[in-house]
């Protein structure tokens, strides 16, 4: 359980970025001062000799300690010295200190030999972000799954009440989402067009990557077209998705039929589906195709697979656009 490297290289160079502009504004607070108060300098040469003085004295060892405290008591007098000129020269007391995003652990991202909450939030959005979609996760969360309408009718097909079905449905997400692990299975997602099932895959892929999985979603579409390109050498120096596919925690495989079906692409997501179930890895796979027709459409084998490996989730109810436009 991990991100990929480059999720870590980037939230690296950020907190690097956090802590060199905190210096660098603190540096250009510093020259101003100095501009408008020229004693500041000479205190500062004082506080700076204290501090070798005592370094020196630590080091030589023997009886240092009477020493070092009176080096430190000078020292904080000098720093009260300090704080007045900053005062009477116009500036607030607090004008040099380096203002760190966070003062906990100085924006190095450690603290107590422990990584700092902001490293960690940090990582997590950075992951986020890396996300193809992952623009997507914040307005399809499961707080604001919400602005679907699912009307208070029992579903001609399933026979139960739209409405109960549909809670029973983002209650078993969101129960998915919260125990998710390597070994958690999968999903399929079958129903109509504007139902919420892209919204929910995206609300259950913001909480597993926040609990510190690598998430891959993406729409069926656009995977066909990079492996495409992949396979029949078009593809110009970009990333391959192989790794993503089939090595990350979770691979959510949206709108599934939407692309344009051939023999290579059938292939391909037997492969993806395959070889994800025989190392156990979870899966989820949204669609507006009927068991039946994905079967017709891609194959019994494929079907099959997704039969014995998934949880049917059927999406009910009425798309939010048709009852806008009637
Ligand atoms: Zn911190």
């Amino acid at each position: 359980m991990a991100y990929k490297a480059q999720v870590y290289v980037d939230a690296k160079n950020k907190l690097d970025e956090r802590r060199n502009n905190a210096l660098k504004a603190q540096e250009m607070r510093h020259s101003a001062v100095l501009l408008k108060c020229p004693e500041i300098a000479e205190i500062e040469k004082e506080m700076a000799s204290y501090g070798a003085a005592a370094v020196k004295a630590v080091a030589l060892g023997s009886d240092a300690e009477e020493f070092v405290l009176m080096l430190s008591e000078k020292s904080l007098e000098a720093q009260r010295k300090r704080k007045e000129l900053l005062k009477n020269s116009g500036f607030p007391e607090d004008y040099l200190d380096a203002k760190f995003s966070c003062s906990v652990c100085r924006d190095t991202g450690f603290h107590d030999g422990y990584y700092c909450e902001c490293y960690k939030t940090l990582i997590k959005e950075t992951a986020k972000k890396q996300l193809p979609f992952g623009h997507r996760l914040e307005e399809c969360s499961f707080k604001n799954f919400n602005r679907f309408y699912y009307p208070d009718l029992t579903d001609p097909i399933l026979g139960v009440n739209q409405k109960d079905h549909m809670a029973s449905i983002v209650e078993y997400c969101k129960e998915w989402a919260k125990d998710f692990s390597r070994s958690s299975g999968g999903i399929i997602m079958l129903g109509q067009t504007g139902l919420g099932k892209t919204h929910l895959s995206l609300a259950i892929a913001g909480v597993v990557v926040d609990k510190g999985y690598n998430v891959y979603y993406n729409s069926v579409q656009n995977i066909m077209n990079s492996l495409e390109k992949e396979h029949f050498g078009r593809s110009k120096g970009e990333e391959s998705i192989d790794e993503d596919l089939y090595e990350s925690d979770l691979l959510i495989l949206d709108d599934l039929g939407a692309e344009f079906i051939t023999q290579f692409t059938v292939s391909q997501l037997y492969n993806i589906i395959n070889t994800r179930m025989i190392k156990g890895l979870p899966i989820i796979i949204s669609t507006n195709l009927s068991m039946k027709e994905i079967e017709d459409k891609y194959s019994q084998r494929i079907a099959s697979r997704i039969i014995g490996n998934t949880m049917p989730l059927y999406f009910c109810g009425k798309d939010v656009r048709q009852i806008i436009n009637s």
